[in-house]
């Protein structure tokens, strides 16, 4: 019974579905049928197995067919109807009760056979079912909602399960024969893939745990298949791509920066340039993430490919996740390149409009070189004269959609994106599968160890106390304190009086000043400026500081409720202090609630490593916390869970690349469905769902 394309055909064709039922439907985001189809069981009960009342226990579930002998109604109370049905099995005679669906009395005839299945409630010799599902037997026909593996769906909102089951299963026997497979033969056998019809009926209505698994796995197969594909294209249009521009060799501006850096490249550093520069002397433009953990000094690399550009006459931009974050790059930036002539200028949403119109034109003109910047960078108005390299700054805080933004500025600048590791290595090519990689796998000499402590509340008085010696040593300290959006207001006021109950008490020898991210642009401003500058002794901040933020001369780093950060975002608090040659020191405080908090803290203190960190968190959250992943702009499946499916990712991926690399086009006539699965893939933004 093949009825018409399932991808093309909307929800209310499905028997049983008329238009307002497809309203409900449409809520949901389903329209076409392949929607419904495609709406996968959040889980199963196992209803295939009789389960007989008098065996059990009051509270149990039991699942037992009876025939109904006699069926009351009454309402005990205003607003609740009980439907009482006597009924006999093999073994005796039990009840079954209803609540409030009045509809069902005129389908419990007596001699009617039903599938029962409900909660048990036993007492003197009386059984009694609380149904939850049941399912009356006709002789013929599928049983769906009982006497079987039997499908749940997410929210389903105004639907029932006994619906979407109805509707699904309708829409299943109507078109499941419109679905031909699209995956290719050779992956199918050698991944022993279940086959596309049989796998739609199977993951909503299986004959057994064993195949609805397989129909699963299928179908997670199927998206990161296409998901891997579409990186896999993505990577090869840039590949074939030509640039706009072209650079001269490495010159005098170039050697001076490096000459007064006052330190020498580390051989990681030296390593990741040199694909820098090579990649930047190709044809294609360069699309390259750039990974090193905090500290490892990503920002030197991302100069010299910005100077290269200077060099050759052409423009740069460095865009970063914050305006604390871009005003410090730019401020950085203007030490060291303006003393040898290059303009550089900033951008943010902050900049005043005058300001900003006179920086467009210059812009424009070509007369800026190096623009840095925020996400103000990407607006409309914002027009380069030549753009040939984009730097994109700790990347996991963007979307990865604004990822193709920044480009789009140029004639296919040369694109370097730098990030810390929030997620594990072998996760990265998933979100990152479309760039080469760099790596910077070594920190600058000289560097000693953050010790970490954890200390109770009680204790941070005593911390305070050192943190107060240490600046009297001519150090200087963060104290950073949870800011969280559902209590922003909270947050910021604890944090506001934690600054002035440090500057009146334990620290009021040194100079303390607040930082938030409401705070005004000028005053942020002024007071990183400061504290850079070593007229500030101690920052009280919120997690404005988290990335990126760099004074060498701070040693020691206090965070306050600990237990409320992520251990990521602990890792990158943490690589604020150590950047000097003096010992620095990080002190967890925390009143330790759950486990989770307790293992972070410990992690904490057990490594340095970023990479290492990163994977511990999986570990920690677990399979099913997302949110860390989510953060780093990881695309949503519908099945697939990248951590807990992490062999077939990497399956998929190998798959992708092999196919690409032998059919660039996909071209070949098997190929054909494929290609129309991967044109439905982009037009339905599967995979790109950011949250960004
Ligand atoms: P990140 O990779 O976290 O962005 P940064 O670029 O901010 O790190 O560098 C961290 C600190 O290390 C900065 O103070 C920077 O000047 C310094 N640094 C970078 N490279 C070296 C090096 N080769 N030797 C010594 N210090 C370095
Ligand atoms: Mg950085």
């Amino acid at each position: 019974m093949f009825d018409g394309d399932p991808y093309l055909t909307q929800v209310k064709y499905v028997r049983m579905i008329g238009p307002r039922r497809a309203g409900q439907l449409a809520r949901l985001g389903l329209y076409t049928v392949h929607e419904l189809l495609y709406h996968f069981p959040r889980e199963y009960v196992d209803r295939s197995r009789l389960i007989s009342p008098f065996e059990r226990h009051s509270g149990d579930i039991v699942t037992v067919v009876g025939r109904v002998i006699s069926c009351q109604h009454n309402q005990p109370r205003k607003g609740l109807t009980v439907t009482k049905a006597a009924m006999e099995c093999a073994r005796g005679v039990f009840y079954a009760v209803w609540f409030n669906q009045l509809h069902i009395k005129k389908l419990l005839k007596p001699g009617t056979r039903v599938y029962i299945s409900g909660k048990l409630n036993k007492g003197f010799g009386h059984f009694e079912v609380q149904v939850q599902d049941y399912e009356i037997i006709t002789g013929d026909g599928e049983s769906l909602h009982a006497g079987r593996i039997v499908p749940v769906y997410p929210s389903t909102g105004g639907v029932t399960q006994r619906m979407m089951r109805t509707f699904v299963h309708a829409a299943l026997e109507q078109w499941h024969q419109g679905y031909r497979e699209f995956l290719p033969r050779r992956v199918m056998d050698e991944e022993g893939l279940m086959a596309l019809p049989e796998a739609l009926k199977q993951v909503h209505f299986p004959d057994s745990h064993a195949l609805a698994e397989q129909a699963r796995r299928r179908f997670i197969f199927e998206e990161l298949f296409l998901f891997q594909l579409q990186l896999a294209l993505l990577r090869r249009n840039i590949v074939r791509m030509q640039k706009g521009h072209s650079y001269e060799p490495v010159s005098e501006l170039t050697r001076k920066y490096i000459a007064g850096l006052g330190f020498m490249l580390t051989a990681a550093q030296r390593r990741v340039v040199g694909e820098i520069m090579a990649d930047m002397d190709g044809p294609h433009p360069m699309n390259r993430l750039l990974q090193g953990d905090v500290g490892s000094g990503k920002t030197v690399v991302a100069v010299l490919m910005l100077l290269r550009a200077v060099e050759s006459g052409l423009q740069g931009a460095l865009m970063a996740p914050t305006e604390v974050l871009a005003e410090q790059h730019y401020l950085s930036l203007t030490r060291s390149l303006v003393p040898l002539g290059v303009r550089v200028a900033f951008l943010s949403g902050g900049v005043p409009a005058k300001e900003r119109r006179a920086l467009l034109e210059q812009i424009a003109a070509g007369e800026i070189s190096i623009i840095v910047g925020t996400q103000a960078l990407l607006q409309k108005d914002v027009e380069f004269k030549k753009l040939a390299v984009a730097v994109i700054d700790e990347q996991h805080r963007f979307g990865v959609r604004q990822r193709g933004n920044l480009p789009q500025k140029g004639v296919h600048p040369d694109l370097l994106i730098m990030t810390a590791t929030p997620i594990p290595r072998t996760l990265s090519m998933t979100v990152y599968g479309d760039l080469d990689m760099s790596v910077i796998d070594a920190l600058p000499p000289g560097r000693q160890p953050v010790r970490t402590y954890y200390v109770a509340p009680e204790e941070l008085s005593r911390v305070f106390k050192f943190a107060a010696r240490q600046v009297a040593e001519g150090r200087q300290a963060y104290v950073v304190c949870p800011l969280v959006e559902e209590s922003e207001k909270l947050d910021l006021q604890a944090a506001v009086d934690l600054h002035r109950q440090l500057a009146a008490g334990e620290l009021h020898e040194c100079r303390v000043a607040l930082l938030h991210g409401r705070m005004k642009r000028s005053d942020k401003e002024l007071v990183m400026e400061q504290f850079r500058s070593g007229n500030l002794d101690v920052l009280v901040s919120t997690t404005v500081i988290e990335v990126g933020v760099d004074v060498p001369n701070a040693s020691v780093m206090v965070i306050v409720d600990a237990d409320r950060f992520g251990l990521a975002q602990l890792h990158q608090l943490r690589g604020r202090v150590g950047r000097g040659d003096s010992q620095a020191h990080c002190i967890l405080s925390a009143r330790l609630r759950s486990r989770e908090a307790a293992e972070r803290i410990k992690a904490m203190k057990a490594s340095q490593d970023g990479f290492y960190l990163a994977e511990r968190d999986l570990q920690i959250r677990g399979p099913g916390d997302m949110a860390g992943v989510r953060q780093s702009g990881m695309p949503e499946f519908r099945l697939a869970n990248i951590i807990r499916d992490r062999d077939l990712l990497g399956t998929a991926r190998r798959w992708a690349k092999a196919l690409i690399g032998d059919d660039p086009e996909l071209r070949a006539g098997e190929y054909h469905l494929l290609r129309l699965a991967l044109e439905r893939y982009n037009k339905e933004g599967s995979g790109y769902h950011h949250i960004g």
